[in-house]
């Protein structure tokens, strides 16, 4: 595109307020009064953020003189006309840890571009220079730059001039600033770097060293060559914490510092997978999602919500083959792999809003529901990502099964990403089912109006089944997410949700049609007694109840507010949703064979 450069400037100039501050170049101003503005919110993260409303201070000027502005709306201003060039200086606070904002202190900075550039409209597909600016405190000496957007001047994790080829672009590169360590790594040729913010004393070489087969299995699974000439993993690492943003050059994660291995240490612990699953998944949106997008999302201006009922391809497939990657890729192995599984399929069905929202209407009210959770959520929502994952396990069991071992959702994976992937052909609502028709040459119709428009289970028992895993469901006490070793087999149950903080304890959620909803108790309540006995936390609690027969009836002393109450409450059974996926000692020699060809590399 023809056309001066948008020029930004952006500065890390009070780190101790929190504030960037940032200048925004135009060389050619819409004669008629530049309009510019900032999204609502940013791709990959479903809900409205409004990042208009951390801009404290905007003023514009042309040739020497201030050039009145208006408010448009809540994210746009709309400068008088001039004839530039004009420049428009803006500070925004920058004071959120998560990896869809901007962060700024004296120890480490973090934007989003969606956060910090303003969109110069009718300029979009203009490139965009950035010089990046170095704090000028001194508390802030020997910071560096860590960023996938590509470098125009500026040397190897330096200050100075970046480059985006347009706005779309520009903010697609999250930047960070600070002390922070880099171990560069290839994967196939493709230069990747792990960047890592925050105290820490986990083995980098060993992450690299797991991330990087990891990386060479999505890539086997969509063929090569990978869409990308350079890769980095920004790291940020907290003492509790969990989350990632995907980007097409780059993601961003945070996570616990205690996830990472230490030096010396040897297998694959718990904390740890979840931390190379989080680290797969944003690897595989840099195909699904970021090139192959759904049509809603591609022609979003990012002002208001982009609805589609997909969200469950892009989230759940990804979801699915994060897990999946670490099994291929030879990190875990069979029986760990199932068991991740489990914990899934467990998450799904100690949700009873499984039942009264599909995973069509889940994608669609991904902006007011699964991202503004409540205490009634796991009554009335399900997850696209967790039933997401779970269906697209089953459509890819399914497809296995159907083709009789011909065709999986590998296939269709590596044809969604010929026909909407690399020639950026945006995903309509009704082209998966369309495509996994055509590649599979299966009428799966039934299939999807069961897993995607439907609230029934998924036959999960009876497709693994076919591929040599069992699948059981156990009775799950209340308040925990795993199954313990010891746990008794029918425990007695109220069917709500807990937690404990600072030595008490209480529900956070009443599950539906459950004794506790029967006997009036609340979200919120704190429990104070079962039965005139004390309980203040969830050992308490599995102590006194687990003396109760189910059918029994209790006493339950909570606070409501400040108000003491006291409910009868009739013990049931606690239900059987802890899922367990195990190896089939049973399975027949073409079982056994079918479940190595799934788990086996893509
Ligand atoms: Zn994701």
């Amino acid at each position: 595109m023809s056309g001066a450069p948008v020029r930004y400037r952006i500065e890390p100039a009070d780190p101790a307020a929190h504030l960037f501050t940032v200048v925004c170049r135009v060389e050619e101003p819409d004669p008629a009064g530049q309009l510019v503005s900032l999204p609502a919110w940013i791709p990959g993260s479903y809900v409205v953020r409004d990042f208009a409303r951390h801009v404290v201070q905007l003023a514009a000027a042309a040739g020497g003189e201030a050039i009145a502005i208006s408010r448009a709306d809540k994210s746009s201003w709309r400068c008088a006309p001039c004839s530039g060039p004009l420049e428009l200086r803006y500070e925004v606070y920058a004071y959120d840890l998560s990896v869809r904002g901007a962060y700024l202190d004296l120890t480490r900075g973090y934007f989003n571009g969606p956060c910090v550039f303003l969109r110069v409209h009718g300029h979009e597909d203009r490139a965009c220079v950035v010089d990046v600016r170095p704090p000028s405190d001194d508390r802030c000496g020997g910071w560096r730059v860590a960023t996938s957007m590509a470098r125009d001047g500026a040397d190897v994790h330096g200050f100075g001039p970046y480059r985006a080829a347009d706005y779309a672009e520009l903010i697609d590169h999250p930047v960070e600033l600070g002390h922070f360590d880099v171990v560069p790594f290839e994967v196939r040729g493709v230069p990747h770097e792990l960047v890592v913010s925050g105290r820490h004393r986990g083995d980098l070489a060993r992450v690299v060293q797991d991330l990087v087969p990891i990386c060479e299995q999505h890539m086997s699974l969509f063929a090569m060559p990978p869409p990308i000439d350079r890769y980095v993993f920004l790291l940020l690492l907290v003492g509790n914490g969990y989350g990632g943003l995907e980007h097409r050059w780059s993601s961003s994660l945070v996570a616990r510092r205690d996830d990472l291995p230490q030096p010396g240490e040897k297998g694959v612990s718990r904390s740890y997978c979840t931390f190379l699953g989080l680290a797969s998944h944003e690897y595989f949106h840099l195909w699904n999602v970021k090139r192959i997008r759904p049509a809603a999302v591609a022609r979003s201006e990012l002002r208001e919500e982009a609805h589609t009922e997909l969200l469950w391809v892009f989230e759940g497939i990804t979801s699915y083959y994060d897990d999946l990657a670490l099994v291929r890729s030879g990190r875990i192995d069979a029986e760990r792999y199932l068991g991740l599984v489990g914990d899934t399929a467990t998450r799904v069905w100690q949700s009873p809003g499984r039942f009264r929202q599909s995973l069509a209407d889940s994608s669609f009210d991904a902006w007011t529901k699964l991202y503004r959770q409540n205490e009634n959520s796991p009554n009335a929502m399900i997850s696209y990502y967790t039933k997401g994952a779970l269906a697209a396990l089953a459509l890819d069991l399914t497809i296995r099964r159907e083709s009789g071992g011909e065709r999986s959702l590998d296939d269709v994976m590596r044809a969604v990403w010929a026909r909407h992937g690399q020639p950026d052909e945006p995903v309509e609502e009704e082209d998966f089912e369309r495509l996994v028709a055509g590649v599979t040459g299966l009428d799966l119709a039934a299939f999807f109006d069961l897993a995607v428009r439907g609230t029934e289970d998924l036959p999960l028992a009876e497709l693994l089944a076919h591929f040599g895993v069992r699948f059981e469901c156990l009775a799950l006490r209340d308040g925990e997410t795993r199954l313990a070793a010891d746990a008794p087999a029918n425990p007695p149950a109220l069917n709500v949700r807990l937690a404990e903080s600072g030595g008490r304890l209480s529900f956070t959620s009443v599950l539906s049609a459950g004794p506790a909803e029967a006997a009036g108790i609340a979200a919120g309540d704190e429990l104070v007694a079962i039965d005139g006995l004390r309980v203040a936390s969830l050992a308490d609690y599995h102590r006194v109840l687990g003396r109760v027969a189910p059918g029994e009836r209790v006493r339950v002393a909570a606070f409501r507010r400040d108000e003491l109450l006291e409910l009868e409450a009739v013990v049931g059974e606690a239900p059987r949703q802890a899922c367990r996926l195990t190896l089939d000692p049973a399975a027949d020699e073409a079982a056994c064979r079918r479940r190595e060809a799934w788990l086996a590399p893509g």
